[in-house]
């Protein structure tokens, strides 16, 4: 019974603990959405791999959104989008993940078919870096700001690769992509990892880099790489520039 109550004390301290830690001064006003999860692929081997190696989703996908929201702003007096609740399905379809909706209430979806294919791949491992990445990514949709003035959401426009490419920047800045993934060529219009990558590096330049790009989007009406660019990184520069200098980077290392 002693043991019993020492455990379960030594539970609560270390997860007050891990609270301090995670929920430092800018952040302990941060409001968790609310996850409600659903288990759509009950039954499939996905499913059971998903349960075993994420047994609670609700408070990992909480704390997800909050390390997603300190990377892209600087507290919780920011101008954050009011994510009130996620639904968040495992579902035995094709695809990876998809976010839909907008908050209050964001949607998002994630294969267990996936799931399997990293299991057998990789494993364990490879399941939860997979899911955690994949996840930085969908809940980049969720908080992230949007460009003005340009129209929206369309495949090969400036609103996409800024959307797709800082979701991809915050995952790849959190760790979960490999570096050795991040391969000379393209263009930073090409979306997604290889607008993630190159947005990530310019935090070289300015360790505040993704959060002042976010921002940008409040502050430049209407917005465009360039004109954020040099709002952040000043008047000398132009995408093109910096994607040059980037891929000289890449070149030379
Ligand atoms: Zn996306």
């Amino acid at each position: 019974m002693k043991k019993t109550i020492a455990t379960v004390m030594l539970a609560v301290l270390s997860l007050l603990a891990m609270a301090q830690k995670w929920e430092t001064p800018d952040w302990k006003n941060f409001r968790y959405p609310t996850i409600h999860f659903l288990d759509k692929a009950k039954g499939t081997q996905g499913s059971k791999i998903y349960n075993r190696i994420v047994p609670n989703p609700k408070a990992f996908i909480q704390q997800h959104a909050l390390w997603v929201v300190q990377t892209l702003y600087w507290s919780t007096s920011d101008s954050i989008p009011n994510v009130k609740a996620i639904k968040y399905t495992l579902e035995d379809i094709e695809g990876i993940s998809a976010k839909g909706g907008q908050p209050p209430v964001v949607n998002i979806f994630y294969s267990s078919q996936w799931v399997e294919k990293s299991e057998s791949s990789e494993g364990d491992d490879k399941v939860l870096y997979e899911t955690r990445g994949v996840l930085y990514h969908e809940l980049t949709h969720a908080y992230q700001l949007e460009p003005q003035g340009i129209g929206g959401y369309q495949q090969g426009t400036e609103f996409w690769v800024f959307i797709e490419g800082m979701a991809d920047a915050v995952r790849f800045h959190n760790g979960f992509f490999p570096v050795s993934d991040r391969k000379p060529g393209g263009n930073w219009m090409d979306g997604y990892r290889k607008t993630g990558y190159f947005l990530e590096w310019l935090t070289c330049k300015d360790p505040d880099f993704l959060r002042k790009f976010n921002r940008s989007t409040l502050e430049i009406i209407p917005w465009s790489f360039d004109k954020a660019m040099q709002h952040v990184l000043g008047k000398n520069v132009t995408t093109d520039s910096l994607w040059a200098e980037y891929q000289k980077f890449l070149i030379d290392n």
